[in-house]
């Protein structure tokens, strides 16, 4: 039985079931989606005798701070250390470039499997399993594995809970479907110690990011007529505060936190001075439309790009809703 109608579903349970070695890739900047449905698919086909080489397509791969507790972190590879395998499984990838380094790996690759919920997935895999209903891709993960026939255990259960529970914002936003409750009813019989997952996921920034979350909200800045609020962080931000990079994803959940706003951004000034855009709507607008119109990606009510610079950008946003 499929969990989703889905063409290539049979198809790739049968190809993860036979493979005999497996190299798995999630986006870069990897959220805990991205790394939840990345290591809780390598522990199960490791439990199955599979060698397995999990990594994501930047320079160096190393799990942000927030995700170092996963079970599994310790065995990420650098995309360079992936040898020849007989399968690829590109992860939460909307698109084939989300996939950074390893795009032409996988696009090379005889054997893909593309498993993925972001509306508008190009397909880029030989197989795809995209299913834009479901809340996380590590809730796909979790039935294919059942279809695949695997016992899951602990670990496993925890890396897919903390992809589900990342994804639905604590299973706030309206992609918990009563299967999503189900699903993760089923993973805390396993052990998971849910509180934990949320202390280290939610709870564990440095003291410092206090104070550049401080800096966030003074600058937040409302546009009434638009329902728009927006806010901004520079280079110099994180030097003066001492906050890593891959520290800076639950910013976004203070600026979208007031009533006066039905859609929020949140401007990240890169290395090369661009500013990656994160955006939410809370339901009357699709910032993943506004997203991909400036070359990114996303869903319905979460989505981001990259930007030149922030005036223009919020110039640009502030047109699209005054458009609707
Ligand atoms: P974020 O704001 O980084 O948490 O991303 C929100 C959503 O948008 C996630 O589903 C991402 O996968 C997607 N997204 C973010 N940045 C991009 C991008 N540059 N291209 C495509 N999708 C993106
Ligand atoms: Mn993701
Ligand atoms: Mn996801």
């Amino acid at each position: 039985m499929t969990r989703y109608d889905v063409k290539d579903w049979d198809v790739a349970v049968d190809a993860i079931r036979s493979a005999k070695s497996v190299a798995l890739a999630c986006h870069v900047n990897p959220d805990g989606d991205a790394m939840g449905s990345l290591l809780g698919m390598s522990l199960a086909l490791q439990t199955l005798g599979k060698p397995t080489y999990p990594t994501w397509g930047s320079p160096r791969v190393a799990a942000p701070p927030s995700l170092i507790f996963m079970p599994g972190a310790d065995t990420l590879v650098q995309p360079a250390e992936v040898p020849e395998v007989d399968l690829f499984l590109a992860l939460d990838c909307g698109a084939a470039h989300r996939l950074g380094e390893v795009e032409k790996m996988a696009l090379e690759h005889p054997r893909s499997i593309n498993i993925d919920h972001h509306p508008g997935n190009d397909n880029f895999g030989t197989l795809n399993v995209v299913v834009d209903f479901a809340s996380s891709t590590a809730e796909i993960v979790a039935f294919l594995l059942k279809d695949v026939g695997v016992e899951f255990n602990h670990d496993i259960a925890t890396c897919l809970y903390t992809g589900v529970v990342t994804d639905t914002g604590r299973f706030q936003y309206g992609n918990s479907s009563p299967e999503t409750l189900r699903l993760a009813a089923d993973l805390l019989s396993y052990g998971v110690q849910a509180p934990k997952i949320a202390l280290e996921v939610f709870e564990s920034a440095p003291f410092s990011y206090l104070k550049l979350l401080g800096r966030v909200l003074e600058r937040a800045t409302l546009f009434e007529a638009e329902r728009f609020v927006y806010s901004w962080i520079t280079r110099a931000d994180l030097d003066d505060t001492g906050v890593g990079a891959d520290e800076t994803d639950l910013l976004i959940d203070a600026v979208r936190a007031t009533r006066d706003a039905d859609v929020a951004a949140i401007f990240k000034e890169q290395k090369d001075g661009h500013y990656r855009v994160s955006l939410r709507s809370k339901g009357s607008v699709s910032v993943g439309d506004i997203a991909r119109v400036h070359g990114g990606g996303g869903h319905e009510l979460a989505a981001g790009y990259t930007a030149v610079d922030v005036e223009s950008a919020v110039g640009a946003i502030l047109k699209f809703l005054r458009s609707e």
